[in-house]
């Protein structure tokens, strides 16, 4: 039973209890595959918290519709591969979890006023290479999608108060396309047979997380949304690179081997389809770094 504090404390980690407000259902017409993620996990058949509703994510990125602005600056990630510290399978992906108790690894630039630090990454994918991501790029899906989640260390001082509040998170995304291996990403990919079930740990190491970042980090889109995993709380300044990286299919094999139950259940259930569905984009403005007729 995955227990909505479990949740929480996997994606808004050392949260205090505080007050929900009435629950949404993800909304099955929105959704960018035809499974239904409440028949497959647990955490979208409890009801759930998301204040306002009127900027949630994840979201399809019309190319055309968005707004090139000129004043988006480059983005600056500065990672210490010395804060990466574990992974985590926390019974819906796999968080590999940074030492976030210092500004030794950030991010800022970009759309950003402030310094983002990084508390963790995770990946969302599908069953098979046909879906997977939560964005999508006019219409088109990836197999799967990073999330380095970063929370604003300038304006607040923990984790558990940036994700209730406005510029409270960046979040950087980046869509991953089935190709040739990924060397970086092998290190990780071999670390994960040791946390195959829900709710087990191991130590990992000096991972550098920009090993992860495509060639250009100069083009992405950007646009105000929400966590997609709850609390699904509005505080997020999303960043999806326009340049996606390639990873093997083997690699991806090994994503699906994880399992979304712990040792103790009886029937196994593979770790594949954890994403949102997709939610409105209620007259946000998706802006762009680069021009897209140029
Ligand atoms: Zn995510």
């Amino acid at each position: 039973m995955v227990t909505l504090a479990a949740i929480f404390r996997g994606f808004a980690r050392h949260a205090r209890t505080k007050p929900w407000t009435p629950a949404r259902w993800c909304s099955l017409s929105a959704c960018s595959s035809k499974y239904v993620l409440s028949q497959v996990h647990p955490m979208w058949r409890t009801p759930l918290a998301v204040p306002g509703g009127d900027r949630q994510s994840p979201v399809d990125i019309a190319a055309r519709k968005s707004v090139y602005d000129p004043g988006l600056r480059p983005l600056a990630p500065r990672y210490d591969p010395r804060t990466c510290q574990q992974v985590w399978n926390n019974g819906y992906s796999f968080l590999v979890e940074y030492d976030d108790t210092t500004d030794k690894s950030t991010l800022s630039g970009g759309p950003l006023e402030d310094r983002y630090r990084l508390c963790q990454f995770h990946f969302h994918w599908g069953e098979s290479n046909a879906w997977g991501s939560e964005h999508t790029i006019d219409r088109r899906l990836y197999p799967a999608e990073l999330h380095l989640v970063h929370w604003n260390a300038d304006k607040y001082s923990l984790f558990e108060e940036a994700v209730m509040e406005e510029n409270g998170l960046a979040v950087l995304g980046v869509f991953l396309k089935v190709g040739k291996r990924h060397e970086g990403l092998q290190k990780l990919v071999d670390a994960l047979p040791a946390v195959r079930h829900k709710d087990s740990v191991v130590e990992f190491t000096k991972f550098d997380p920009a090993c992860l970042l495509p060639e250009n980090i100069d083009d992405y889109w950007t646009y105000p949304g929400s966590l997609t995993t709850p609390p699904l709380t509005e505080s997020v300044c999303w960043i999806l690179l326009k340049q996606p990286i390639e990873v093997s299919h083997d690699q991806l094999a090994v994503f699906r081997s994880l399992l979304f139950t712990s040792a103790e259940e009886e029937v196994q259930k593979s770790m594949v389809n954890n994403f949102r569905c997709q939610q409105p984009l209620k007259g946000r403005t998706v802006r762009s770094s680069f021009s897209p007729f140029l």
